[in-house]
């Protein structure tokens, strides 16, 4: 994996500022209804990380609990002074959290490898086709980000 370690990120208004010290497991597009609702757009992209390797700066987000299309639970976290959606753990996946790559400060790092919920993304969305779809979510570590 090429990806610098550590890398960076921060919320709007920079009072939730954060390290990751290793590389994303995995980088997707998810277009389930929660995401499209946790966005207040269209779909997440979030890059996968052990919880153990993100570390706070300043700041912490503060997290909502939703229950997904598959009825698992999944909290959202997110900046409660500007309201920037950052983070992301589930039931699916104990031990690891998704970052929101609209908060990274070198935005080339994310680099999607497969689009989750495919189904549900809007009729007028352009997918990356050189990607795979899944139609629910599928075990991401088997998706490498790097290929
Ligand atoms: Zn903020
Ligand atoms: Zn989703």
């Amino acid at each position: 994996m090429d990806t610098n370690t550590p890398f960076t990120g921060s919320c709007a208004c920079g009072d939730v500022q954060y390290q990751c010290q290793s590389a994303p497991l995995a980088m997707f597009n998810c277009h389930c209804g929660q995401c499209q609702l946790a966005s207040g757009g269209s779909f997440v992209s979030a890059a996968l990380v052990k919880e153990s390797a993100l570390n706070f700066i300043s700041g912490k987000a503060k997290y909502f609990r939703s229950l997904g299309d598959a009825g698992r639970w999944t909290d959202r976290g997110f900046c409660e002074n500007c309201g920037t959606p950052m983070f992301a753990k589930g039931e699916i996946a104990p031990g690891l959290i998704s970052i929101k790559p609209g908060t990274l400060h070198d935005k080339t790092l994310f680099k999607p490898t497969i689009d989750t919920w495919a189904s549900r993304a809007p009729a007028w969305l352009h997918l990356d086709g050189s990607i795979p779809k899944a139609d629910k979510t599928p075990n991401l570590l088997n998706h490498k980000a790097n290929g």
